[in-house]
């Protein structure tokens, strides 16, 4: 039988001080024992069917809590679905025909776990139509949460507006999506030619020139997860290093299954932008706490770390799996950035699921909606 190594996590995680000694990272166990997740790595304690979930490809175990992105139907000794693993086997993987433009920022991206847009994705013209947009947007929340009858508090926060930590706020607004497309340099206006990707983008009103690169690499179905505007005031401080979300095998590395676009709407960098860890979305069992914490000690992190330089207007895309975090704002301006999180089409999204149920959402009034729609007819002008 194939032996495999499984590597004790050793990220930071409620999980990791749970586990056993004898899941020390040179534990040897089979491929099928079924008393292993085979995504966290970690035990199936737990023997209820319901909290089992058995891949009906590869016949492995996982905790039904750590696949819960997929759908699963019941079966009478466990849940049954197709794994991460077997999904990305049976999917086409991204083809080489696509033009230069498409291929230099995917190679990029499957190297580093990032990229960096060239130039600026937003027409510079919309700049300050946009800016003005997610100011109003803020403003709105903030009147919403300040004259709302029973006081809940911001670090609880809503459905659609938290604080993270202090100074940095997060708005969640599915509609930003249509309006920003519309507001995108095209990739067709880019020079992009391939025949395909143009028959595509033209069944879609809009084709922004980030949306064949996602494409190469999320699939032709991907689909948007969430959209909204992360919103650094001046003075907020260094998050912790983290991922957006797990590897999706603790066995493989696996293709990339959800990106984030990030599109900063004043000058980021050094001063108030996202240190990344190139490449860390490959192994992330590999990361030891020690080395997080030195990066941490020494804002720079030597050559380990980069941090992208982004105009406004410009924009970097990164793996969910990549180890990064927002630096603290410096300079005495707010720093809005706008984020859109695209997945595989079979990729769920259960935190927000459960948030949007047990979650409030803040109200906001008519008039903003108003506004809203001026802005969109605006923009098809
Ligand atoms: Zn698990
Ligand atoms: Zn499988």
């Amino acid at each position: 039988m194939v032996k495999l190594v499984v590597r004790k996590s050793k990220i930071a995680s409620d999980k990791t001080t749970e586990r056993r000694d004898e899941f020390a990272p040179e534990a040897e166990i089979a491929t099928q024992d079924d008393s292993i997740c085979f995504l966290c790595a970690d035990r199936i304690r737990c023997h209820h069917w319901r909290a089992k979930a058995k891949c009906t490809g590869c016949q492995r175990m996982y905790h039904r809590s750590c696949v819960a992105f997929l759908p699963a139907t019941e079966d009478k000794k466990h849940m049954t679905m197709l794994c991460p693993a077997c999904r990305f086997l049976d999917c086409p993987q991204p083809n080489y025909r696509h033009p230069t433009e498409v291929l230099k920022p995917v190679s990029s991206f499957l190297r580093d776990g990032f990229y960096v847009f060239p130039s600026t994705v937003l027409i510079p013209e919309k700049l300050a139509t946009i800016t003005s947009f997610v100011t109003a947007l803020f403003e709105e929340h903030w009147r919403a949460f300040k004259s709302q009858s029973d006081v809940r508090s911001m670090t609880k926060g809503f459905s659609n507006f938290r604080r993270r930590s202090p100074g940095r706020y997060e708005m969640v607004f599915p509609w930003l999506y249509e309006f920003i497309s519309r507001m995108a340099v095209s990739s067709e206006r880019k020079g992009g030619k391939n025949k395909k990707v143009k028959q595509q983008c033209d069944k879609v009103k809009a084709c922004p020139i980030w949306m064949p690169i996602l494409q190469c690499l999320l699939g032709e179905k991907l689909k948007l997860l969430a959209s909204g505007v992360f919103l650094a005031m001046p003075g907020a401080k260094n998050q912790p290093f983290h991922t957006d979300g797990p590897a999706l095998s603790a066995e493989y590395n696996l293709p990339c299954h959800a990106i984030n676009l990030f599109i900063p709407l004043v000058d980021a960098g050094e001063l108030n932008g996202t240190q990344i860890q190139p490449g860390s979305q490959y192994d992330p069992n590999k990361e030891t706490i020690v080395s997080i914490k030195t990066a941490q000690a020494d804002r720079k992190g030597g050559e380990k770390y980069i941090i992208p330089n982004v105009a406004a207007g410009g924009a970097y895309i990164f793996d969910y799996r990549v180890r990064h975090r927002g630096l603290a704002n410096l300079t005495d301006v707010q720093r809005p950035c706008l984020y859109f999180t695209f997945t595989t089409d079979w990729f769920a999204d259960t935190d927000n699921f459960s948030m949007k149920r047990y979650s409030k959402e803040l109200e906001l009034s008519p008039d903003f909606q108003r506004l809203q729609s001026s802005y969109l007819k605006a923009c098809s002008d």
